[in-house]
């Protein structure tokens, strides 16, 4: 298999060359040439690791049986994921929940994040490369942290993460600031997620400051959903689903709507992807929260980030440039016209692929949505799944299959998740909600959190947007 910048760069690379790279010179993502398809649908008796190994051997031809299995079984076990199936899927009769939030982080970033590293470390072996990663992120919350603990201590490889100071949940910075690792670095940014990641995406491109790392043994790498090893990794759940379904009752070759609450569109691509490698999926439902970008686009054929900024609750989507979404255009399009004006921020038209559908939720309808499943089914969902189940009951199609992907834990969320219930809860702080919640659910607060508020803080740096490219030097 081999993969093209979508910005019309002609050179092939193979897959470990791209999940090295991160993203290509002239700025474009990288993307098989082609979306394999697969022959029948992995056995649906057969496990996570399973599913992972059948479906990751398809794209990245130039890993060994061995080596795939090996980055498979390193990521996906007892140690990084706390349920068995490592993705288990919730099933009430109307719809189901699937659960990516089991890994380190208890969101589902780390569904890839917890095998990037060793995808890269392979990768880094296959291509004789011997210079020092060093890992760029900006992160809207979930990819910091969840990065972080997948890449720390792991030779060869530096990660520094910016995050917005002002744009991400008391929980998540308490993890970033408290994180541990002789090769971390985490540094708060004035100014948004949009902000960061675009300065993020200069620093990679800006060749002056590349040669002068070059001479010092180092090299950028990403671990950005714009890498090919996280997209990679996600196609396997959307399959997983599909085979609990089946194992469920539900008869094979049913058509199945999915719901994915999206940010930078790298969870639902994946799922685009498995549908075009012959995942028999019905529509996939791209939940916005009130940035909805993506919703207006879905409506109206015009793509336009030009357009306010809003904080919320769902913070990990408070996003008006998705990246992925670049890999869309070209899947669709790929006009080297409208991917600039993606980059540029100037909107565009492009006929809706039926293959999608878009909804939104304001900030009252997503903690609506909290309260209502928890008093109908007793489960507490997170605000950003909360999203995904209003875009549910504005589509209801009831008798239709559907999964709602569910990518953070309610404990990640808590502050949110518990003043939708009740607003007596409003004068506890998020560490005190923990134990609230715990209570409420007679769960116990997962290891992750128990000792967090009483972590020493190890990273306090914060620096503006024209800071950061010094920032990185500085580190290094
Ligand atoms: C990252 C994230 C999203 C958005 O996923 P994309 O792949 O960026 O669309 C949604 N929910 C949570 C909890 C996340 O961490």
């Amino acid at each position: 298999m081999r993969y093209f910048s979508t910005r019309g760069n002609k050179t092939a690379l193979t897959a470990s060359q791209t999940i090295v790279k991160g993203i290509a010179d002239d700025g474009g993502l990288y993307v098989p040439e082609e979306i394999p398809s697969l022959c029948g649908i992995p056995n649906e008796r057969s496990d996570y690791n399973a599913h992972a190994i059948e479906i990751m051997r398809h794209y990245l031809t130039d890993f060994t049986p061995d080596e795939i299995t090996h980055c498979v079984d390193s990521a996906y076990n007892k140690t990084n994921f706390s349920a068995p199936d490592i993705a288990p899927l919730f099933q009430t009769p109307q719809v189901s929940f699937l659960e990516l939030f089991h890994g380190k982080t208890l969101a589902f970033k780390d569904m890839a994040l917890s095998l990037l590293p060793h995808l890269m470390q392979t990768s880094l072996k296959k291509t004789e490369n011997p210079k020092t990663q060093v890992i760029l992120t900006a992160t809207s919350g979930d990819t910091g942290v969840s990065a972080l603990e997948g890449f720390k201590d792991i030779d060869g490889i530096k990660i520094i993460v910016f995050y917005p100071e002002n744009g991400v949940s008391v929980i998540q910075k308490q993890h970033m600031i408290t994180q541990t690792g002789k090769n971390v670095f985490v540094v708060g940014v004035k100014g948004n997620f949009d902000d960061a990641q675009s300065e993020v995406k200069r620093i990679f491109l800006d060749a002056q400051l590349n040669a002068q790392l070059a001479e010092n043994g180092y090299e950028f790498s990403s671990a950005n959903s714009i890498n090919t090893g996280r997209l990679i990794p996600q196609i396997v759940y959307y399959f997983y689903a599909y085979s609990q379904l089946v194992k469920g009752g539900m008869a094979a070759d049913t058509p199945v709507n999915f719901i994915v609450p999206t940010g930078n569109f790298g969870n639902i691509l994946a799922g685009y992807y498995a549908k075009k490698m012959g995942l028999p999926v019905s529509k996939l439902i791209c939940a916005s929260n009130e940035n909805k970008v993506l919703y207006d686009y879905f409506e109206t054929g015009t793509f336009d980030s030009n357009r306010p900024f809003y904080l919320t609750s769902s913070p990990s989507m408070d996003i008006l440039i998705p990246s992925n979404f670049e890999r869309l255009v070209y899947a669709l399009d790929g006009s080297l016209e409208k991917l600039n004006c993606l980059s540029g921020k100037k909107k565009f038209e492009m006929t809706v692929p039926e293959d999608f559908i878009g909804f939104y939720a304001t900030e009252n309808e997503s903690r609506d949505a909290i309260k209502k499943v928890f008093a109908s089914q007793g489960y507490l969902i997170d605000p950003h799944t909360a999203v995904a189940y209003t875009a549910y009951e504005k589509y209801a199609k009831s008798n239709e299959k559907t999964v709602i992907v569910s990518t953070a834990s309610p404990y990640k969320f808590a502050k949110t998740v518990m003043t939708s219930l009740d607003s007596k809860y409003e004068k506890y702080d998020d560490f005190a909600l923990l134990e609230q919640m715990s209570e409420l659910t007679k769960q116990e607060v997962p290891e992750q959190f128990r000792d967090l508020k009483n972590k020493e803080i190890l990273h306090n740096k914060a620096v503006e947007i024209g800071e950061m490219k010094n920032t990185v030097l500085e580190i290094l």
